[in-house]
Parts: structure tokens; sequence; C-alpha cells
């Protein structure tokens, strides 16, 4: 079996590179002593303080996989900053501590220290569910389209805030943690206050002495409350990446670290807001951020933590060596590979499962759901599902699997099948594997995404027990030619072309009267020129991929949608803004809040979602991104076909992954994993636990 326990690998002795031996130095953070370099920022899960068991294993887990420090994501001081419906953490009163220590135990049972993010939010604030009146620097309406204002803090209202860091630092303390985070990133009081957007008047106006004056009251508020007991750090935007309308790094960013310099025992840096911090790899590589943070270690002797997307233990090694950073901060790895740290220990650099950059994690804070990656299945699900990221349980018979069609899906579900030790056969019709993976990855600004195929491809090539067939278009007779007793259709999905989507309820009349491409064609490198419109339903990424790809082939596009946001659904992996840049930078004309309503001789007919009015838009031709069918016609005939014959042993037969109902590519993957763990295992109707509300009284 290919399932050797991590844990039990370790003992056997480190292999790691020498030139990595320096990610494994001890680091000092105040009283206490990092393992390692490896330090997990902040991040919103979706689970936090309202599933704080699935929360604590999620954490756990980091820890588990070598992570020296690993921190919770935001959780607010007191109920005047509160930021409900998003799914955090809290720490308002005592009550508050225990979900909390969960976390802290489970972090501590593997060696590593844990910190929490203590913050408090102004203007990102509704206060939704405690109805107090939000604060902030000055007056002015929250962000967003609420219809509520914050209030202008007085000084009784600073001196009330310090207090609430105070004790909330203590009982941070109480709950176990070692490090104690005071937050001064975008959507907090205390950066606010220091940005040059500030327009008070008062000693906490104007100057940046007096604009950093509440941060260093905060910090050393927190001080006060640890008592010495665990160590304060701060995460700070150097640099809010607006020119000189805010904090710039080189004008005041590395200023307010000189001056506040020693007062932290470490320094987490980030630039601008959670979208320029985190952006996806359509628009930005790994280690974006060093021009922001070469400077800072030299106004300051506290550790440095830089974030950047990091996967490779070169890059992360060489900022270290070029002394730009004392610890590797990674959230987004750490999710798609929460075993990175012991991997790179153990030499194992190859099964290291690279995140794509495609931030589906961050959509998950979003969707208030459990986090979700579209590498790591079993993110979000190690205290619901129990599913371990490096450990299948073994297999329950010597069942043989065919899994047809090698995307996404059906290579998760060979590996996890081939992990538990069963005998699969993996047949994929093209040459190559990796199914829409491949075909996407060739698209503008997707090329990262073959990380997908690529490491599946990698840990298959490893399976004795994993036979893969390519250039296989297996039929019905094939499949049932082989000696199997299980087959998975894993065979994806096709663009429709005859308009019938999420609003189309209908199919196209009149379709011969233009050329009607799909995303399809277009990745099968089908020629069209002219101008070309896009008429987009599917709402994701798949619409500003293929106009960026129509305007490389030299053709006018115009991009039509039925949403009032192109890609809206982009919002939720913070591309949104980057997406309408990068469009209006290439000449793509966009419409928004249209719906086609037919065809003609003169091109596509629109009409306004709410007012009905007419559009017309002269085109050479259409690209239809309306649905997408399951590509399933093997299914029900592969069904009669076992049904009427009779044979030695019985056949049975899976949909998995767009075969079954097309998704987004993290849906592929999951199915791909959930069938190989529940294979011939007996699963509850509702299958995962489930943290429920414990109904007693406030005292
Ligand atoms: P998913 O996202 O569900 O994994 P994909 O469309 O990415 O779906 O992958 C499906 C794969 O199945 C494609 O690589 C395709 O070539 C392959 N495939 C489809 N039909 C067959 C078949 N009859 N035999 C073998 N492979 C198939
Ligand atoms: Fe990386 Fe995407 Fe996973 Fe987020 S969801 S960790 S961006 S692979």
């Amino acid at each position: 079996m290919n399932t050797m326990d991590v844990s039990a690998k370790a003992e056997i002795g480190s292999t790691r590179d020498s030139r990595f031996d320096i990610l494994f130095e001890h680091v000092h953070i105040g009283p206490r002593i990092a393992k390692n370099r490896f330090y997990q920022p902040p991040h919103c899960n979706g689970m936090g303080g309202l599933r704080p068991q699935a929360h604590a294993a999620m954490r756990g887990m980091k820890a588990e996989g070598g992570w020296a420090v690993v921190n919770t994501e935001h959780c607010s001081i007191h109920p005047t900053s509160d930021l409900m419906p998003e799914v955090l953490h809290t720490l308002w009163d005592d009550g508050d501590i225990p979900p909390l220590a969960l976390m802290c135990d489970a972090v501590h049972e593997h060696g590593a220290l844990a910190g929490v993010q203590l913050a408090y939010a102004a203007y990102y604030n509704a206060n939704k569910l405690t109805r107090e009146v939000p604060m902030g620097p000055i007056a002015r309406p929250v962000d967003g389209y609420f219809p509520v204002q914050v209030r202008a803090m007085d000084l009784q209202d600073i001196r009330n805030l310090r207090g609430w860091m105070r004790a909330a630092s203590r009982r941070a303390v109480q709950a176990g943690f070692d490090i104690v985070n005071v937050d001064a990133n975008f959507s907090t009081i205390a950066f606010q206050f220091l940005s040059p957007r500030n327009q008070r008047t008062d000693e906490y106006g104007g100057s940046l002495r007096n604009r950093a004056r509440l941060l260093k009251e905060l910090i050393e508020e927190a001080r006060e409350g640890v008592r010495g007991e665990c160590a304060v750090s701060v995460r700070l935007i150097i640099d809010e990446l607006c020119g000189d309308v805010g904090l710039q790094v080189e004008d005041e960013g590395l200023a307010v670290i000189e001056m506040l310099c020693d007062l932290p025992d470490l320094w987490d840096v980030v630039v601008g807001t959670w979208a320029d911090d985190s952006p996806t790899s359509r628009f930005a590589g790994e280690n974006e951020h060093e021009p922001f943070v070469k400077r800072i270690k030299s106004v300051t002797k506290k550790p440095v933590v830089g974030v950047g997307r990091f996967t490779s233990p070169d890059t992360m090694a060489s900022l270290i060596r070029r002394g730009i950073l004392d610890m590797i901060g990674a959230t987004r790895p750490s999710i798609a590979d929460p075993f990175i740290p012991r991997k790179i220990e153990e030499g194992r650099y190859e099964d290291i499962r690279e995140c794509i950059g495609c931030n589906i994690c961050v959509s998950s804070h979003y969707m208030m759901a459990n986090l979700r990656c579209t590498q790591n299945p079993t993110m979000g699900e190690e205290w619901r599902k129990g599913w371990h990221p490096e450990k299948m349980q073994p297999k329950a018979s010597d069942k043989h699997v065919l899994v047809v069609g090698a995307g996404p899906a059906g290579l998760e579900c060979a590996r996890a099948l081939g992990d538990r030790g069963y005998a699969v056969t993996l047949a994929e019709k093209s040459r190559q594997p990796g199914g829409r993976v491949t075909a996407e990855s060739a698209l503008p600004g997707l090329r990262e995404w073959g990380r997908v195929r690529d490491w599946r491809v990698t840990q298959l090539q490893k399976m004795p027990n994993v036979r893969i067939y390519l250039e296989s278009d297996l039929g019905v007779e094939d499949c049932l030619g082989l000696d199997v007793d299980h087959i998975v259709l894993a065979t994806g999905s096709t663009w429709r072309r005859d308009g019938l989507g999420r609003l189309r309820n209908r199919p196209l009349e009149n379709t011969s009267t233009l050329p009607i491409l799909t995303p399809d064609d277009i990745m099968a490198g089908r020629s069209v020129s002219g101008s070309v419109v896009i008429y987009d339903e599917d709402h994701y990424y798949m619409g500003g991929v293929i106009a960026e790809k129509l305007v490389q082939m030299g053709c006018k596009v115009t991009l039509v949608t039925s949403a009032p946001e192109i890609s809206a659904f982009s919002y939720n992996t913070l591309e949104l803004p980057r997406v309408a840049r990068r469009l209006d930078s290439l000449g793509v004309t966009v419409l928004t809040h249209h719906l086609l309503s037919g065809l003609d001789s003169q091109g596509p007919r629109f009409a306004h979602i709410h007012t009905g009015r007419a559009a017309e838009i002269a085109a050479d031709a259409i690209v239809m991104l309306t649905a997408r069918q399951s590509n399933d016609a093997l299914y029900e005939p592969l069904l009669q076909a076992i049904g009427k014959e009779k044979r030695d042993r019985d056949i049975s037969v899976s949909r998995i992954g767009d075969c079954l109902a097309p998704a987004a590519i993290y849906h592929a993957v999951y199915a791909g994993h959930r069938f190989a763990r529940e294979f011939e295992e007996a699963i509850e109707e509702v299958p995962f636990r489930r943290e429920r509300i414990s109904l007693q009284s406030r005292d």
C-alpha cells in the first residue's frame, strides 16, 4: 500500500537537502520559541467560533504538518465590532474562551505555537448581530451598501477600546495562546487611525506619530494583558497600494515600524486589501510582495513574517538567506498542503501539493461554509468527516475498480483509491491526462491550474496497483470486457451550444443564422475572427478568460452577461476588480444586465433583465457560456448491459464529477476523493458530524 503514515516516516530520519536547513532554525518570538520558520498567518475559514471543533481540527492538522506557528482568523475583542454573518471568532467575555482553547490544545499537541488575531474593525462593521452603534476614527458610512454610519470615537471611547484590548489579551492567555496578534490589517481600527485617510484633528490625527498613537497604545495594552506570559505581535499593512491617498511603504510604512520597532515581538507585514494581499495566480505569481517587504528588516531587530503564496522551498530559503524575512508566512499553501514543512523536512519535495492560486478557499469565507480547496479535498473535513490529507483507510476488499476519464475527478478518484490499496485501472481517451484542467490551463492566466493534474499524476506513477491507459476511448463493451468489479464514470461534460442555461429555459431558435461556438471549441483551437460576442450566464472565470483569448486571436470582443457584474462569482475569489481592469485594458466591451433573447441574421438580440429594453449587437460569431451537459452517454447503456447479462460477479457503476453534475474544478476533485473514501464503507444519511448549538441559559 502507498499509505505510509507521515508520523511514522518522520521517525525514520530527516533526508532534507542541507540548503533547506535554514528553514528549520528556531525563531525567538518574545518569551516563546518557534521550532522552525514556517508560520501560518491568520486566515478565514468559514468555521471559526460557529464550528469550533472543525476549526480546531483544521488548525491542529497544520500543526501536525509541521508549521511552527498556527494562527486563528479575525477574533473580535468587543460586541461593538461585530462582523456577523461572517463566521469568525470573538473574545468578548470568558464564555468565548473554551472554543479557542480547543484550538490551542490541538495546535500544542504537535509542538506548535498558537496565535490569535485580536481585531477591532471599524468601517467594516455594520454590527448586524449586536445592533451596537459602530465606531471609527471619523463619522462616515460603513463600507459596502448597508445603510449604517459609524460615529466618531471620542477620547473616552479610545480609553474603552484600550481596555477591551487588554481584557481580550488576558482571555487569550487563559485560552492557552502563545502569541497575541494586534491586528492593524485593512479592516481594523488600528489601521484606519494609522492611514493618512484618518481626518481627525486631535492627538490621534495629523502627523504619523499621532496617527500611530492608537496602534502603539493597543500594543501596550496587549502587553499589559498578557503580563509577559505570551508574545505580542502586530499584523500591519505597510502599503495601501493606492498612491499618496494611503500609506506607502517608502514614505510612512517603514517609518511606523521604525517608530514602534521593538514594541511588538514580531512584525507580520501585508500589503493593501485582502484582494491585494492574496491575488490569484491569474494576476500574480509567487513572492509578489518582495519589493514592499525587502527593507523592513533594516528598521527592526524583531522577526519579520511576510506572505507571497510560497510553495517553492528554494524561494523560501532564499528569502531567509537574503535577510528579507525571518519566517515564511504561507496561508494558501498551508491550505493546499498542511504538510509542506514535514515534506520539506523529509526531502519529499515532489509530494508537495502546490496551491494553484484559484482562491476557492477565500470563497468559503463569503459562503460562510467550511473551508474548501481545489487542491486539497480534505480541507475543512478534518473533524466532520475525519479526513486526513495524508492518510486513507485501507481497502475493504480486493475489488478492482475501473475509472473512466482522467480529469480532476478521475485522477483524484484513482489516486485516492490507489492510496487505499485497491487495484485501479484509469482509462483516458486523450493523449494527455487532466481533462478540463489540461484544456483550461492553456487559457490566458490559468497555467498554474495544471498543478491539479501534475500532482496527481506524480502520485499515481508511484503506485504499482494503478494502471493508466491513455488514448483509450472506452465504450460499453470495452468497460465490460475488463475484469473489474466497479466502474466509475468520470467522463466530464461539454459546453452547451443551444443557449439553454441559468436564465434561458429553452433552446435558441434560428441557430443557423450565426456561427455559434462554445469554450470547448476555443480550447480545441477552432479559429474565429471579426466581431465576436460572448454571452455569459456562467458568471465565473470562463467569460473573462475566453474574452482574453479571443483578443489574443485578433477578435473584437463584446462580453454580455445577465449579471450586474462581469464574472460575478469572482467577487468571492477577490478577482472581480482585476478582471474588470484586465478586460478594459484589452479593449473588451462589456454589457451587463442583458439576457440573450434570440438570434437573427443581423446578430444576437438582447433584452435588459429589468426593463426588457431591446439591444442588438452586430457580430460575426457568438460564444455561448450558458451551461454544460454531462458526458454520461455510457451510464444507462452500461446499466442495461449489466442487467441483461448474467456475469460471474456483480459489476456496479457510478458517476462522479462533471459526468454527474457539472461544477467547478474543486467540486470534481472533491467528488473523486469522496468516492474513494466512501467506496465499500457504510455512510450515514447525514454524511458528516455536526456541531449543534447547546441550549443553556446565559449563566
Ligand atoms: P471532471 O472535471 O469531472 O474530472 P473532465 O471533463 O475534466 O471532468 O474530465 C473528463 C475526462 O474524461 C476527459 O479527459 C475526457 O477525455 C475523458 N473521457 C470522456 N469520455 C471518455 C471515455 N469514453 N473513455 C475514456 N475517457 C473519456
Ligand atoms: Fe490554493 Fe486554490 Fe486551495 Fe486556495 S483553494 S489554497 S488558492 S489551491
